[in-house]
């Protein structure tokens, strides 16, 4: 079990801020997040457009913010634990204990949820009999690259994942056929053209304007699946294991059994701490709700630091918690690692 004074549940910009506003007061905490990669919906749905409205900075991309946010919470070194979903938590004498999908548990003494929209999962193959060869022969991510070396792989897909995959997988598979709903891609142009290169090489197979309609099963093995064009010609492909990166969409999931005040899909808080209707868990960014609620990154922002106030009233019960400047404090100084240089 790990131990924890301040466990985040969302590694998106408001968690990420968490961590900095709660580093600031001395409190060091965890991160989990479901996704690979920190950065929630600046990462995953719009790493490369430009925002304008973060305080201060004129313009920066989704990507540019989360960089500088993982740079900002460096000195305060918090435990990342990516690719994991929170799926229980529950109050344990006092504490909070959470446990993750791998099986990882912690006992927290106070909870952050920065969960967003929920926490983002792939788009499934809808086709009878999928769901039963899942991680076998039907892949939403790619884990481990070499068990595709040698094997008929078909790709469903038209954004950068799908592409990318096809790029680099190819040279080692034994084929590779890209099926895609549109003949329009929402990868970068330079992966479609080097897709269209080898595709006119005879390296991979392109099929456009088509969709899957059936799986072919022998054994409890993927043998095959049929594809139809949108002018009704259907081709029957052979494959051993079909990619499909349809994108991937949010769900609230175990977020709404823990019993909290929910209003839809989001939390209700107070706006004085960010807590919920559990003492020691808060709710910042988008998933929380109060009056007024505006979700934009700036509101999650404000959130989280007043938020980490409250914690830290609770993780250290009788001291007092004074207002300090970054500019001027000593102590914020040494825990930001700048000592030296003021
Ligand atoms: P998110 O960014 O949604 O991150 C939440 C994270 O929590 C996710 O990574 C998710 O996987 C994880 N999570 C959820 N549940 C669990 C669980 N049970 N276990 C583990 N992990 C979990 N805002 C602006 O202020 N300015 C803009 O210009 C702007 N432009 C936008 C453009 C687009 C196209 C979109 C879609 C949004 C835009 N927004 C903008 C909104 C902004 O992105 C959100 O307000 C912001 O991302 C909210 O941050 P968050 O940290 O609360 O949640």
């Amino acid at each position: 079990m790990i131990q924890t004074d301040a466990l985040i549940i969302g590694a998106g910009p408001c968690g990420l801020f968490q961590v900095f506003e709660l580093g600031l007061l001395g409190i060091r905490a965890d991160l989990v997040d479901s996704l690979p990669a920190v950065g929630g919906q600046c990462t995953w749905l719009y790493p490369d457009k430009p925002i304008y409205d973060i305080p201060a900075v004129p313009i920066c991309t989704g990507a540019e913010l989360t960089a500088n946010l993982m740079k900002q919470l460096e000195p305060f070194k918090p435990g990342f634990h990516l690719g994991e979903e929170v799926v229980a938590l529950k109050p344990v004498a006092g504490r909070f204990e959470v446990q993750t999908s791998s099986g990882k548990i912690f006992s927290a003494k106070t909870v952050f949820i920065a969960g967003g929209v929920g926490s983002f999962q792939p788009r499934k193959l809808h086709l009878d009999g999928a769901d039963a060869l899942e991680d076998r022969h039907i892949h939403y991510r790619v884990q481990s690259p070499a068990m595709f070396r040698q094997q008929r792989i078909v790709i469903l897909g038209g954004g950068d994942s799908a592409l990318d995959w096809a790029l680099a997988l190819g040279p080692e598979a034994s084929s590779v056929t890209l099926v895609h709903r549109r003949d329009d891609y929402r990868a970068a142009p330079a992966s479609v053209a080097q897709l269209k290169a080898r595709a006119a090489a005879g390296q991979v197979r392109i099929i456009e304007n088509a969709t899957a309609t059936g799986l072919q099963v022998a054994d409890g093995r993927l043998t095959g699946i049929t594809v139809a064009s949108k002018d009704g010609t259907e081709h029957s492909l052979a494959a051993d294991h079909v990619l499909v990166f349809f994108g991937l969409s949010p769900k609230l999931g175990p977020i709404a059994e823990w019993g909290l005040t929910l209003n839809k899909k989001t939390i209700s808080v107070d706006t004085e701490a960010f807590q919920t209707n559990i003492p020691g868990i808060f709710a910042i960014g988008d998933i929380c709700d109060y009056p007024g609620k505006k979700k934009l990154i700036l509101s999650g922002f404000h959130e989280a630091a007043l938020a980490a106030f409250a914690a830290k009233a609770l993780i250290e019960p009788g001291k007092k918690v004074h207002l300090q400047y970054t500019t001027t404090s000593p102590v914020m100084h040494k825990r930001l690692g700048v000592a030296d240089e003021n």
